[in-house]
């Protein structure tokens, strides 16, 4: 079958790797002039696989306020005159429901094993250099009561499969020796040892590679998507300025970018930006975590790559104009430099902004439309690199005929 990938980040390009190891002939269409330039380029770099709180979580309701009040706040709404956001926010506060919120994780953790498969298989496969390291991860807590909270709900995961083990402060410091600075402040942590991390635009640039030069997909860059061509409930061509793409099924892996192309098919994705920022310091020898580490207090997550360390952080709800941009990463920097002081360079970072395309439910959409052959693999929020090569497996399953390892009614469109 002719299948067309739309949109070269991560989500897109693992996308397009699976559906060639079916033996399709596989087009890849993207606006940019090269791989993973948006949403997969500079984020937190951790393969977080059985860590995936949802951010739709009831211990969310309570601290709202003071986050969308405080200055130095990780969580801010900037109000717009934009209907999509405050649908988008009620959405999202019903999904903080105790048991919805449960269920997302018990679907999240699922779709991160069968991704974590997923990726071992394409490594182990394709020779690929993304500074990739199976370094484990560590969830630091500050305040006692909210450690407590995480060690039962983790309790909940571990029974559901995922290894993870609860640290006193002194252990945390033990594992990551790092934090010694930090000790003080910390209530504990807890330790997953499987995560992993790496850095996405890389993955993304070589996997480009992998695809053109070894399966020979087509990926053509510069190639701005404006349409699909519909006749009766198919569509049978992806318009571009360069012409017509014709294809005998269709895959919308375009991020933010989705929502525009497939709202002009009569589809609205209920995806809304959250932006964030990231910085990356060049590391000091001895002293730059090696484990990768969340600040939970501060939402900031920390990743080894290579002699770098990324950093990266803050959820705005504001839209995809970003007004603060330069202030954010000074209060970034500064945060990180509470915890991780002595971790690297900090005034050599090289900054970014990315905006997440997220869910109200943090759950990616998968799957089928109400087009025959067109098909959904996009919104996967803060979690799209730990996500990427499950949903991915799961697309691919679905037009080769065969049963996904996870349930795709989790992740329909119309769940
Ligand atoms: C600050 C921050 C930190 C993060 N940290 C992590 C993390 O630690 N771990 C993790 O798993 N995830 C993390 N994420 C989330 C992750 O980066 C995203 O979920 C993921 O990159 C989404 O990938 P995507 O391929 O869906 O979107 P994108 O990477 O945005 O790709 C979409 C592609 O489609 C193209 N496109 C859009 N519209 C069109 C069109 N009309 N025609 C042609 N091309 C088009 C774009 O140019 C782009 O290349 C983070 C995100 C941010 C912002």
């Amino acid at each position: 079958m002719r299948v067309c990938v739309l949109g070269a980040g991560v989500v897109g390009l693992t996308t397009a790797y699976f559906l060639v190891r079916d033996g399709h002939e596989v087009t890849l269409l993207e606006g940019r002039g090269g791989a993973a330039l948006e949403a997969s380029f500079a984020n937190g770099g951790q393969l977080s696989y059985s860590y995936v709180a949802p951010l739709a979580d009831p211990a969310v309701l309570p601290k709202l306020p003071a986050w969308l009040l405080a200055r130095d706040s990780a969580l801010r709404f900037v109000p717009r005159l934009d209907v999509d956001q405050w649908r988008w926010c009620v959405a999202f506060l019903r999904a903080c429901r105790a048991t919805r919120s449960r269920q997302t994780a018990m679907e999240l953790l699922a779709l991160g094993a069968s991704s974590r498969a997923s990726m071992h298989e394409l490594v182990q496969r394709e020779s690929i250099d993304f500074d990739y390291v199976h370094n484990g991860k560590l969830v630091v807590y500050r305040d006692a009561r909210e450690f407590d909270h995480a060690r039962r709900k983790m309790d909940s995961l571990v029974a559901a499969g995922s290894a993870q083990r609860a640290l006193d402060a002194a252990a945390c410091v033990a594992l990551e020796p790092a934090l010694e600075r930090a000790r003080p402040l910390l209530a504990g942590g807890i330790h997953t040892p499987a995560e992993e991390a790496g850095d996405c635009h890389r993955f993304g640039v070589a996997l480009a590679r992998v695809l053109e030069e070894r399966y020979r997909v087509a990926i053509q860059y510069e190639t701005p998507v404006r349409g699909i061509r519909i006749e009766g409930r198919r569509a049978v061509a992806a318009i571009t300025p360069h012409g017509d793409v014709e294809a005998d099924a269709f895959v919308v892996a375009l991020g933010m970018g989705s929502v525009p192309l497939v709202a002009s098919l009569g589809i609205r994705l209920p995806i809304y930006p959250l932006t964030g920022y990231s910085l990356t310091i060049p590391g000091a020898p001895g002293r730059t975590p090696r484990v990768s580490v969340t600040d939970l207090h501060r939402k900031i997550v920390y990743a080894p790559l290579g002699d770098r360390l990324r950093i990266a952080g803050m959820v705005e709800i504001a839209g995809t104009k970003v007004s603060q941009r330069d202030g954010r990463l000074a209060l970034l920097s500064q945060q990180a430099q509470e915890i991780f002081p002595e971790a690297g360079d900090y005034a050599a970072a090289a900054t970014w902004c990315g905006h997440r395309p997220a869910t109200p439910d943090s759950k990616p959409l998968l799957g089928a439309t109400h087009h025959d052959n067109v098909w959904l693999n996009t919104g996967h929020g803060a979690l799209g690199f730990t996500l990427a090569c499950g949903s991915a497996r799961a697309v691919a399953d679905t037009l080769a005929g065969r049963t996904p390892s996870v349930d795709m009614a989790a992740y329909a469109l119309n769940r």
